[in-house]
């Protein structure tokens, strides 16, 4: 039986770099849900779409065609094929990625997208992201919730975009946590019976094997 692994949590806690170190030692398919907000986030912009508007926004929800490639050793993401790997990491786009995730109708749509991918998984998949444990897949075989103090996200952050500004950094992400915490559809929320882990204090290594272990177990 394919085995559903699902890790959610703020940004910075390290569920990227985890989620897919995870599915390539076990041989599952990868998926960045994050990604997918992105991308159709990016069409957005690059559209003109009213970001202001969340009626503008739901309107045109279903109109991009949003491919992931789930190989966790070369995951990649598409809008009407066009790879968007690199401009989905903008600041532009980071900075409005909320807005847009928080339309209903962009949910529902990504939210099909992804279960699909999850149930044509031949030997499992591992999805990352903020509502995966709590509204896309709820019947997870293993749902990990990654935490981390602000300092420490803030400082990995940093050290991805290269030496950014660390208080900048902090505040933007802060801002963006809160955004996507108190949305009303599908929060950022840790689902009752995901298992928490802090990775302040622990190095990647480390999370990857605690997360390993919980998936053998
Ligand atoms: O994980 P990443 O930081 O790339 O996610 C970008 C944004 O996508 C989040 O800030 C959030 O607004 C949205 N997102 C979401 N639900 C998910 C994954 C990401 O709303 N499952």
């Amino acid at each position: 039986k394919p085995v559903i692994v699902a890790i959610d949590g703020p940004s910075g806690t390290g569920k990227s770099s985890t989620s897919k170190a995870v599915a390539a030692q076990l041989g599952l398919s990868y998926l960045d849900t994050g990604a997918q907000y992105r991308a159709i986030t990016w069409w957005m912009v690059h559209n003109g779409i009213d970001l202001a508007d969340p009626t503008a926004v739901a309107a045109v929800a279903g109109k991009p065609e949003i491919v992931s490639g789930t190989d966790p050793s070369a995951p990649t993401i598409t809008v009407d094929g066009v790879d968007v790997a690199a401009p989905i990491r903008t600041q532009e786009v980071t900075s409005r990625v909320s807005a847009v995730s928080a339309v209903p109708e962009v949910r529902t749509r990504i939210t099909e997208l992804q279960r699909s991918l999850a149930a044509g998984a031949e030997r499992g998949i591992v999805v990352e992201g903020r509502d995966i444990g709590t509204t896309v897949l709820p019947d997870a075989d293993l749902k990990v919730f990654l935490t981390a103090s602000p300092e420490a996200r803030a400082a990995r952050r940093s050290g991805e975009l290269k030496g950014a500004d660390l208080h900048a950094t902090r505040e933007a992400l802060v801002k963006r946590d809160a955004a996507d915490s108190s949305r009303k559809t599908s929060p950022l929320a840790k689902a009752d019976d995901a298992v928490e882990v802090d990775t302040t204090e622990l190095t990647l290594a480390q999370v990857i094997e605690c997360v390993v272990t919980l998936v053998e177990e």
